[in-house]
């Protein structure tokens, strides 16, 4: 390592660096890790090709994370003798090579879309789920050898294994954890389904291929579609940078102001005359909510009508189909065609998107078709068998989509949670849909207040509903009234899928830069050059540091107020993000 100057003892490293490596073919899901640091809200990383990472880089670092890749012996001690003078190292699905430096033996066996459990007495566990739950992708299994497991590799959801999923090691004065299993891939599997499934039926209904068809086949394990299971792998990678980090890292908040959750109301519009869309529209105002409706080609919603309903702020967007036998072929032309027959007949642009029938062809083949169109959003991925309303992709948050090679394409996938036909029966018993898994009004009332409740007090993350127009006054409108009545009691926001889209284009688009971290002062600095206030987004910064508290924070040099907030068992000092170049300094305390 180079000898540290008298300034750099002032200054603590204060990169976030991320490696990955485009010539390993191993590696193609390390760039989809940057997408999930942002998603968490950890702007401040850089991410660099592992050729060019040296000693200057690494003491530049704060933590530097290792996607998975093959790395040489040379590139391996590189790293190792960066953490043995001092720095913080996080492994995802390291080689054999790696052994004595991350305190891990490995054995002669992996573990294929298996379960993860954590150590429930470890601090890095803390308000996280204490049940196993699923990971995607492949694990080496590797036993302790001097490391501390803070989750372990399971086989099934009660299979114990004597192998670390995640594991700390201390190496000199420094630190490493481990991931034995690729975090990015798995992400991205448990969101996305099995790419294997593709195109691939798994019912017998006269209906096309839905995206819920890759969730089938043992995919999702019915039994864990409670937790977020993505979102709690991104929020393990989070907290394994916080705690590794000699520094406390700002962070942005995933949901508008300080909302705890948030419903996103949506519903495909069919055919069904504008009083039944009326219907719907006046339940949601009267509970100060927006929505966003789909229209078909042979709707009959006028474009006096339509501009009517976005001046009292709902919005609208298309409601593609590609016909009953849907091609990739037939989808990419029909959907060029009727995006162009929405955007000239109502003035604009459908920012938002859901198919008729869910139609989806391939892995992300629709995904493709979507940026091709220029539609950033998708909503198709909705909770169906398999799953029972809850979270079939692991998650309510918005992620870009990854192709199988690894390709970040510039749409986001929205999951859609609760949808009427899906969940309910109608009164006489007669499911209207096929795959309906037939709850009753009050059977679907609770579905929906739990997941709100689970959404609000654990896992901040957005549930998203598709009630169609047709069904309100029919069978879904006691459904819908009681659940808004329950999300508006509890102050949960209620906006359309447009609103949601802009707050998560201006949040993607947010910069921050750590400006130093004065080691003599305790004083954080840091800044975000063009931040844009209409946004509702706010930050957080870690309240406790290492044996340290904030005692004050200063915009500008001027001390601005500040709440709190608890997020999973951790305090952070809340700030709103206002217009303007805005620069902070946070004052850390040690505590008495
Ligand atoms: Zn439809």
């Amino acid at each position: 390592m180079q000898p540290l100057t008298h300034a750099d003892q002032q200054r603590q490293p204060d990169k976030l660096l991320l490696i990955t490596d485009r010539t390993s073919p191993s590696n193609r899901y390390g760039p989809y890790v940057g997408e999930i640091l942002r998603s968490e809200g950890l702007l401040t990383y850089q991410m660099e090709d592992l050729a060019s990472v040296n000693e200057k880089l690494l003491a530049e670092s704060c933590v530097a994370i290792l996607t998975r890749c093959t790395i040489t012996p040379k590139e391996r001690d590189l790293l190792s003798n960066y953490v043995t003078e001092g720095g913080q190292l996080i492994l995802i699905a390291p080689q054999f090579i790696w052994q004595t430096a991350i305190g891990l033996l490995p054995l002669p066996s992996a573990i294929l879309d298996g379960y993860v459990k954590l150590a429930i007495r470890e601090p890095f566990s803390r308000g996280l789920p204490a049940e196993s739950f699923q990971f995607h992708g492949i694990s080496q299994k590797w036993t302790l050898n001097g490391a501390t497991a803070l989750a372990s590799l399971y086989s099934g959801p009660a299979g114990a294994t004597a192998c670390a999923a995640i594991a700390l090691h201390q190496l000199g004065k420094g630190r490493v954890i481990t991931f034995t299993y690729d975090v990015g891939e798995c992400v991205a599997g448990i969101r996305q389904g099995n790419p294997r499934l593709a195109s691939s039926k798994l019912d017998d209904t006269n209906f096309s291929i839905r995206a819920g068809d890759l969730f089938g086949a043992g995919w999702l394990d019915p039994t864990k579609e409670h937790i977020p299971q993505a979102d709690i792998h991104q929020a393990m990678l989070a907290r394994a940078i916080e705690f590794l980090s000699p520094i406390p890292l700002p962070r942005l908040w995933y949901l508008p102001g300080m909302a705890r959750s948030i419903l996103l109301l949506t519903g495909d519009g069919e055919v069904a005359p504008p009083e039944d869309f009326q219907a719907e529209i006046d339940s949601v105002e009267r509970f100060g909510g927006h929505v966003t409706i789909y229209l078909k080609e042979d709707c009959k919603i006028s474009p006096e009508q339509e501009a009517a309903w976005r001046e009292r702020g709902h919005d609208f967007g298309l409601h593609p189909w590609a016909g009953p036998d849907a091609t990739i072929q037939l989808q990419r032309q029909e959907w060029a065609r009727m995006e162009n027959w929405f955007r000239a007949r109502y003035g604009h642009p459908s920012r938002t998107i859901r198919s008729h029938w869910l139609q989806w062809c391939g892995y992300t083949d629709t995904a493709r078709v979507l940026a091709d169109i220029g539609v950033p959003m998708d909503t198709n991925y909705v909770s169906t068998p398999p799953s029972h309303g809850k979270y079939m992709v692991g998650s309510g948050r918005a992620m870009r989509f990854v192709t199988e090679a690894g390709e970040i394409l510039p749409v986001w996938q929205q999951p859609t949670h609760l949808e009427d036909d899906v969940l309910l029966r109608v009164d006489s018993g007669y499911k209207y849909n096929p795959i309906s898994i037939n709850l009753s009004t009050d059977e679907g009332v609770s579905l929906c207040t739990e997941l709100l409740t689970s959404s609000a007090e654990h896992y901040h993350t957005p549930i998203m509903m598709n009630l169609h127009p047709p069904f309100y006054p029919r069978f879904a409108g006691a459904w819908l009234d009681r659940t808004l009545e329950f999300a508006h009691a509890k102050g949960i926001p209620l906006w359309n899928a447009k609103q949601w889209m802009d707050f998560v284009a201006a949040r993607d688009a947010v910069q921050l830069k750590i400006t130093g971290y004065d080691w003599k002062q305790n004083k954080l600095s840091f800044c975000l050059p063009a931040a844009d206030g209409s946004a509702d987004l706010t930050l957080c910064v870690p309240d406790y540091h290492e044996g340290k508290r904030i005692s004050q924070i200063k915009r500008a040099g001027t001390p601005v107020e500040r709440t709190s907030m608890t997020i999973q068992d951790k305090n952070y000092a809340v700030i709103p993000i206002t217009n303007g170049e805005l620069s902070f300094e946070v004052f850390y305390e040690p505590e008495a």
